[in-house]
Parts: C-alpha cells; structure tokens; sequence
C-alpha cells in the first residue's frame, strides 16, 4: 500500500520545566535522523499540561495549549515536555503511569519516563525488604545505585538520549498516526520495563530496518507529501 506522507517544516518543543536535557544534541539527533527540518525550543510562560488527580487531562490540556497561542502553526509538530506526572485508565480500568501521551500536542513526562515503565522486580523486593523493617531511607540511595545500569532515575544523565527516542514515537504519531514498533531493538518501542527503555533507547539506540526506511523517506519527501509516497 502506497500512502502519502504528510511532512511538517518545524518541530516545536516546548519546555515546561525540565532542567536536565540538552537541547543541541536533541537538535541534532532530529536533523540526522527526519532532514531538513526547523526545530525550535519554547520555554512555556504557563503550565499548559493539566490533570484531574493523577489523569491526564486531554481536553484541559489542548485547551491550555490553545490559549496560550502555541498551536497556531498547523504545519508543526508540537511536542510539551513536562515534568508532571500523569496516568491513563488502563484496560484494567485502573490509572497507570505514563510516560507519554501522543495527540495534538504531545506530551512527554520526565517523571513519567522514570515512573512509567517497571522497575526490575528485584528492586521491588529490596524496597519492600527494607521498608517492611523501616530502613528504606538510609537503605534507598545505596539499592539505587546497585540498579543504575537497569533504570532511569531522576536527574539522569541518560536522559536526553531517552527524550530522543520519545520525540521519535510523537514524530512518527503525527506522520503516520503510530508511534509504536514491536521491535525491541527500536527507539519506537513501546517499553513497558525501564530495561526494556534502556536496551531500546541507550544500549542499542537505533532504529529497527523498517523504520529506517521509513526515515529515508520522510528525509527525501517534499513537505505536504507532494513527492512519492510510502510503501
Ligand atoms: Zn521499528
């Protein structure tokens, strides 16, 4: 099947409040790998993504982002990065940390990619271990650091090569309304195991064949899919 690709000339990333990443080797990762392309990095004056308790709020958010003035370029890709945490129902009916939400915009949280995707289950263990007989707090910098290699924590260094690979998932949700891949050796998979993320993100750090075809398409499309298609 042949289907025309809709290409954006700018990326917008909005900034709301992460400290830690760094934006030029962002930049760059995202001219490398989709062309072309204007990436800009906005610092929100106001908190635009918003929550009812711990969900996501779709519509409060799209609002928020509305009003500030932010969505008026429509041949962007908006991208809100954020540090609050929020869940979705899941089928289960019960609320489930995420990581991101892929929609216009997209949002990405810095909590949720540390709170998101599961810890080993041994770490479950040691903090269940130690805050059963209360030594958790003197016990919890020293288990973490046990762990380093196998999730992300707060104030990771390893970071903004996480972002690169959520940035690609909300690239590819607005070209072609899939972020996800089923490959775990792909920056699109969907990880639900922090080393999962690392493998896919860190360890391995590429994308899958197929995906990569699909870059050399969209680096070689006209913008608005008026060249050649996708197979
Ligand atoms: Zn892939």
């Amino acid at each position: 099947m042949t289907q025309d690709i809709n290409i954006f000339k700018v990326i917008y990333l909005y900034n709301e409040g992460i400290k830690k990443f760094d934006f030029k080797t962002l930049k760059d990762f995202l001219e490398d790998n989709f062309g072309k392309i204007k990436v800009y990095l906005i610092r929100l004056k106001s908190k635009v993504v918003h929550t009812q308790g711990l969900l996501f709020d779709l519509r409060g958010t799209k609002k928020a982002f509305e009003a500030g003035g932010y969505a008026k370029d429509e041949d962007a890709c908006h991208i809100v990065l954020t540090e609050r945490l929020f869940a979705t129902l899941g089928q289960d009916r019960r609320p489930h940390i995420r990581a991101s939400i892929y929609s216009f915009p997209s949002v990405i949280s810095t909590s949720g990619i540390v709170e998101g995707p599961a810890k080993p289950k041994e770490f479950y263990l040691y903090k269940q271990k130690y805050t059963s007989i209360g030594a958790w707090d003197i016990k919890e910098a020293g288990i973490k650091k046990k762990f380093k290699s196998r999730f992300i924590d707060y104030r990771d260094t390893r970071l903004t090569e996480v972002l690169k690979g959520y940035i690609a998932q909300a690239i590819f949700f607005y070209i072609f309304g899939e972020p996800f891949c089923q490959h775990k050796n792909c920056r699109l998979f969907n990880a639900h195991w922090q080393e999962d993320l690392i493998h896919a993100q860190i360890k391995h750090g590429k994308f899958c064949k197929r995906h990569r075809k699909f870059l050399t398409k969209i680096k070689t499309a006209c913008p608005y899919g008026r060249q050649g298609g996708l197979k």
